[in-house]
């Protein structure tokens, strides 16, 4: 690493041409008013191995092409190169509460690791662009073999681990592997969730074959191989130890991987995305966003499944030459101090979790998570869902360090709202993500009307094309999907739709109102669930809810919620439930108004959410009505739905 790039690491204000001191406002408009001299500087904040020709080519819209000519490799970003200053340190620490093993890799072994992972890659036949699908558990060699890819040109896709074996097929046909990466089994909550099996079945499903599957095995479960297709990984591993695998140099805008959205509201979609804008945008995240610098230590508690875990967990870190914790076990295991006993034993700077996990932490004694140092955290970042100002303002007092939400999508791959400390110390505001990052010329955008909204009036969140470096290039293998999905809402213009609702405040602070398609509909009210949900929540008794549009002859629609108590024992009775019921009723009434109010206020043990946390409202709407669940491939726990049933089957 050269002297010119530390000082950027480490700089700590950013100046404009005269050598001022820029605050955030004027940053944001250099990267919407001169896109390709500010990105040609974020730029300079990773390797490359060509320089590119052209910043931005907008020629074909809605599709963007970054750093045009240039080649690069997310793997010698995130490990190659910091080989030179900071070999020895750590650089990828896997801790696992379920098995009790934990081992800190640093660059030099990651170097290693990667190299051998990807000559077993090379030695199975798999070339620059192939696919190779990852299906593993939170251990280090699913990292090994997301680098090794990136290394070698191959493009993952990484299927969430927990998902069953038809969700699993489906990719398998959608990303059409030639190798499939794998483990025997993963474990949860002190239970072996075998892999293996599950995988068969998929393969069996699928119509597409893999020619090969490495196999990791962990000895938690009795595996068997399939003579000819399966390949043990230790035993290749050792044919490879002094493996040496160049970096195979990419133009900036070839594939690096695909990975499918949450499938919240339904079909998952193949968000393919590029190496250079990807690498860029995730170097100038770490330093503007995260603020994290090489040498700290960053913990994001997400899975590598999701989108968290690609650009949080594997590159952004070790882009940004930090380490990066990979952590498989639950947040409450051995107990409710487990996170932050990792955080004080590896002086955690940065953090990245979703409110899901808080709100699940925020059941367990506060004690526990006082009783360790955490001297080191600089704040806590929480995305993926709505952040409620009850969870965050807890949070906040308990740990002392700010939080700073941030929103964006498996399609941006990085913050589209959110607070960048790292340029300026602006302040947070209860309930917001935030303002639009640099690069997002995020519009509120009325639905009849495709006119922009003005301040505090309601609408869809919406960005002006291009997207910036890092969103997604197309839907894998279906550019018409990918123009019909999201940039068809509003004809007239260059408009990407997120599908969710928002608005502005006159201050230029975003707030997120939940998904276009969960709006409910009162007696020609238009309202956000999320509205009504915050309000309930708003009850001292209440430690989650959901909210959905159930049908009526009379109103259209009416608000119904499935709500968790904070603590059940005191309501052991109909009688208790109905008085506090109609106490949540009251609160919502006061608060947005009897046309807010639910119809009944439903308390259940557990709610149903997909495998990355978010609530499934569409299916307990469907149940509400009568219909089928439909698409459950994600749900984390179908027993969920079950309680949603018999407590609409409960007397009145
Ligand atoms: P699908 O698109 O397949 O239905 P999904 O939208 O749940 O699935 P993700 O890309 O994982 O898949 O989630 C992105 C969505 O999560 C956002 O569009 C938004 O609805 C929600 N979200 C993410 N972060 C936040 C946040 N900080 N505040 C509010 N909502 C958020
Ligand atoms: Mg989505």
């Amino acid at each position: 690493m050269t002297d010119r790039k530390h000082k950027n690491q480490k700089q700590q204000h950013l100046r404009n041409q005269t050598g001022d001191i820029m605050n955030y406002q004027d940053f944001y408009q250099a990267s919407l008013q001169q896109p390709a001299q500010f990105w040609d500087q974020q730029a300079q904040l990773i390797d490359w191995h060509k320089p590119y020709t052209e910043v931005l080519d907008h020629s074909h819209p809605p599709f963007a092409r970054w750093f045009v000519g240039g080649e690069t490799n997310l793997c010698h970003n995130a490990v190659d190169r910091w080989l030179s200053t900071q070999a020895d340190q750590p650089a990828l620490i896997a801790i696992s509460t379920e098995t009790g093993q934990e081992q800190v890799y640093s660059f030099a072994d990651l170097h290693r690791e990667v190299q051998r992972m990807a000559a077993i890659m090379q030695s199975l036949g798999v070339k620059q662009g192939d696919r190779v699908l990852i299906y593993m558990p939170m251990i280090a060699e699913a990292a090994f073999a997301m680098l090794a890819c990136a290394r070698i040109g191959a493009v993952h896709s990484v299927v969430f681990g927990g998902f069953a074996a038809k969700s699993l097929a489906t990719r398998i046909d959608d990303a059409q592997p030639v190798l499939i990466v794998s483990a025997d089994a993963g474990m949860r909550a002190g239970k072996a969730v075998p892999y293996k099996p599950l995988l068969d079945e998929a393969i069996a499903a699928a119509s597409h074959q893999p020619a090969h599957v490495l196999l990791v095995d962990r000895g938690l479960e009795p595996m068997q191989l399939v003579a000819g297709r399966d390949v043990d990984y230790a035993a290749s591993r050792e044919q490879h130890l002094t493996a040496q695998v160049p970096v195979t140099w990419l133009e900036s805008n070839a594939m690096s991987y695909v990975l499918y959205t949450s499938g919240t509201t339904g079909k998952p979609k193949g968000v393919q995305r590029d190496v250079g804008g990807y690498a860029v945008a995730l170097a100038a995240s770490m330093k503007h966003i995260f603020c994290g610098n090489p040498g700290e230590v960053y913990f994001a508690t997400s899975d590598i499944g999701w989108v968290v875990g690609h650009s949080y967990i594997v590159y952004g870190p070790l882009i940004a030459g930090m380490a990066t914790i990979m952590y498989e076990g639950t947040p409450i295991r051995p107990d409710a101090g487990i996170w932050w006993s990792i955080v004080a034993r590896h002086r955690v700077s940065r953090m990245f979790s979703a409110p899901t996990a808080i709100r699940v932490l925020k059941k367990h004694p506060p004690e526990l998570m006082k009783q360790h140092d955490l001297s080191s955290l600089k704040a806590l970042y929480l995305a993926g869902e709505p952040l409620d100002e009850t969870t965050s303002s807890w949070i906040a007092t308990e740990l002392g360090v700010p939080i700073i939400d941030n929103y964006w999508q498996t399609e941006t791959g990085w913050p589209i709202l959110s607070i960048a400390r790292g340029v300026e110390h602006k302040e947070t505001r209860l309930g917001s993500p935030g303002v639009p990052m640099y690069g997002y010329d995020v519009r509120i955008i009325n639905e009849s009307t495709g006119q922009e909204c003005a301040a505090n009036e309601k609408g869809v969140v919406a960005i002006r094309g291009p997207l910036p470096p890092g969103c997604m290039q197309t839907v894998f293998g279906d550019d018409a999907r990918f123009v019909n999905t999201y940039w068809s809402q509003f004809a007239h213009e260059q408009l990407y739709s997120t599908f969710d609702w928002g608005i502005r405040d006159a201050d230029g602070y975003f707030f997120i109102l939940g998904r276009t398609d969960d709006v409910i509909n009162v007696a020609g009210h238009r309202l956000g669930t999320r509205e009504i949900e915050e309000s309930v929540s708003s009850h001292a008794q209440i430690s989650e809810v959901a909210v959905v549009g159930v049908e009526d002859k009379l109103k259209g629609q009416v608000a119904v919620a499935f709500a968790i108590l904070k603590r059940p024992e005191l309501y052991p009775g109909e009688a208790e439930k109905r008085a506090l019921e109609a106490e949540v009723m009251a609160v919502v009434d006061k608060q947005l108004g009897a046309v807010a109010r639910p119809a009944r206020v439903h308390f259940v043990n557990s709610l149903p959410k997909t495998r990355s946390g978010k609530l499934l409202r569409r299916s307990i709407q469907a149940i509400c009505e009568g219909r089928d669940a439909g698409d459950l491939t994600t749900i984390e726990d179908p027993s969920s739905l079950t309680q949603i049933q018999a407590a609409l089957a409960s007397p009145r």
